[in-house]
């Protein structure tokens, strides 16, 4: 089964208006025409639609870091599945251990707001992973089953075929320590073990994977030749319109 690469940049709370127009600039005129592999660029909310005029005649497609998973109403702070669409959006972000973290996000909210993004017509980029503390306790493999399993609970096999995972090691994000490929590629096998469980052997089989953790120009090659890393989702390095090239076209 070949599976089609697919490199999403996490700008996470970067990038002024300004800033965001430039990078997307940059991001268009050195992969915008690539068709061999699918990009995308998340940025900030407020920047969506300004990134969405640079790239909409680009193959670069626009995606977002969250979502609430309610249609509307009083959710102060909250932006909807129907807001992100009309502002461009097609890919969109759940479960980002920093939203683990830091807000509250559990297997619950991201089966939730994954619900709502597909049936918005959207495309989910669900993220799971493990802690370094999970990892040394052996723990990493139940870690990774239950946030998959949630994520994709009362998914049909249409709905799950929309969808991406991102394995992101917590340890590995933003540290500049990178999972070997090796490392990245049994943890991307155990995924696609535990989608078969859930779905079926073809259904897994079809369902990208893409890595994430300190992921750049240099180490981009030897993580995406693994059988089972079908991308990568790139935080610190796709703030640089090079460097994400780099990793997008790795030499
Ligand atoms: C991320 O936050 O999704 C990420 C992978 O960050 P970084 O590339 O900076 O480690």
């Amino acid at each position: 089964m070949s599976r089609k690469k697919f490199i999403a940049g996490n700008w996470k709370m970067n990038t002024t208006l300004t800033e965001a127009v430039e990078l997307a600039k940059g991001v268009v005129e050195t992969v915008g025409k690539q068709a061999d592999v699918d990009v995308a660029v998340c940025p900030p909310y407020t920047n969506l639609s300004a990134v969405y005029d640079v790239i909409k005649d680009s193959n670069v497609k626009l995606g977002a870091q969250d979502v609430h998973w309610e249609a509307k109403g009083a959710y102060t702070g909250k932006v909807s599945c129907a807001m992100l669409k009309s502002a461009g959006v097609t890919y969109v972000i759940i479960g980002h251990s920093e939203q683990r973290q830091y807000f509250a996000e559990t297997d619950e909210t991201v089966n939730k707001k994954t619900k709502a993004v597909l049936a918005a017509g959207l495309m989910p980029i669900i993220c799971v992973g493990e802690t370094l503390d999970e990892r040394k306790n052996g723990k990493m493999n139940t870690v990774i089953e239950t946030q998959v399993k949630g994520a994709f609970a009362g998914l049909s096999v249409e709905d799950a075929l929309k969808c991406t995972i991102a394995y992101e090691p917590v340890w590995a994000i933003g540290t500049g320590e990178t999972a070997t490929p090796q490392q990245a590629n049994e943890a991307h096998i155990f995924i696609r073990n535990v989608l078969v469980g859930i779905f079926n052997k073809q259904t897994a089989e079809e369902i990208r994977i893409q890595y994430g953790g300190s992921m750049k120009p240099d180490n981009a090659k030897s993580l995406l030749q693994q059988s089972d890393v079908d991308g990568g989702l790139i935080g610190g390095a796709s703030l640089k319109a090079a460097d994400f090239k780099g990793i997008v076209l790795p030499q």
